[in-house]
């Protein structure tokens, strides 16, 4: 595949919500230990809603359908991953502008636009114990991976197992943003949940992509 339609783009959307759906009880375990036991739920919820408004038509352009995901998102997930998640996919939306798809460079430039709405909304860095654990390296990879020739399957498994090895590099982490920061030491020795669902949306992608 060389380029990313909006076809594509919903495949991923709809195999993340299936996903955080079916981990839904994982996900809740995970911040059962370390924060308030909702993100599966959460998660769940709002790509739920995402799914319904998305079965009501497919918007034509990559920027309308992920601001669709984005505002849904936000508007339907009270907990802290809503705003974030929400703001990602509308950043990802303005940065890809009215197009019918994405080359690899585009999808790339529009994840690094919605990792930098993260930040700009929730100020993580790096080793915070949060979903940018999972993300940054993620990018990180899918830019190496483009500048290194890889086709866009192969470029979007690598940022997949870039964000899999970085939520597990949370596990040992103490929380210095949101919930899990507020048990400061005891939060090390459990993964983070919204790295545990950042690595899943970026499993989805690279589904997606390779068909
Ligand atoms: P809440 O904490 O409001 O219950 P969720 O449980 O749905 O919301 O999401 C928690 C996840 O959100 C955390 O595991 C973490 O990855 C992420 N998170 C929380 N605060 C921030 C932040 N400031 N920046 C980035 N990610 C954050
Ligand atoms: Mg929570
Ligand atoms: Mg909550």
């Amino acid at each position: 595949m060389a380029a990313v339609g909006t076809d594509t783009l919903v495949d991923w959307i709809s195999g993340f919500r299936d996903a955080v759906t079916e981990k839904r009880e994982w996900l809740t375990e995970l911040d059962s230990a370390i924060g308030d036991a909702d993100h599966g739920a959460n998660m769940a919820r709002g790509m739920s809603a995402v799914g319904e408004k998305l079965a009501a038509g497919t918007p034509a352009t990559v920027d309308e359908l992920l601001k669709t995901v984005g505002m849904t998102l936000v508007s339907s997930v009270g907990g802290a991953s809503g705003p974030l998640y929400g703001t990602f996919f509308l950043r990802m939306g303005m940065t890809a502008g009215a197009v019918t798809e994405l080359d690899a460079a585009g999808l790339a430039s529009a994840l690094r636009a919605g990792l930098e709405g993260i930040v700009a909304r929730g100020k993580a860095e790096a080793g915070d114990k949060t979903m940018f654990d999972a993300m940054a390296p993620a990018v990180d990879a899918l830019d190496a991976a483009i500048a290194d020739g890889a086709d866009l399957s192969t470029a979007a498994r690598r940022a997949a197992d870039a964000a899999a090895a970085g939520r597990d590099a949370t596990e040992p982490l103490v929380a210095r943003k949101g919930r899990a920061s507020y048990l400061g030491e005891r939060s090390a020795g459990h993964l983070d949940p919204g790295a545990a669902s950042t690595a899943i949306l970026f499993d989805t992608l690279a589904t997606a992509i390779s068909g």
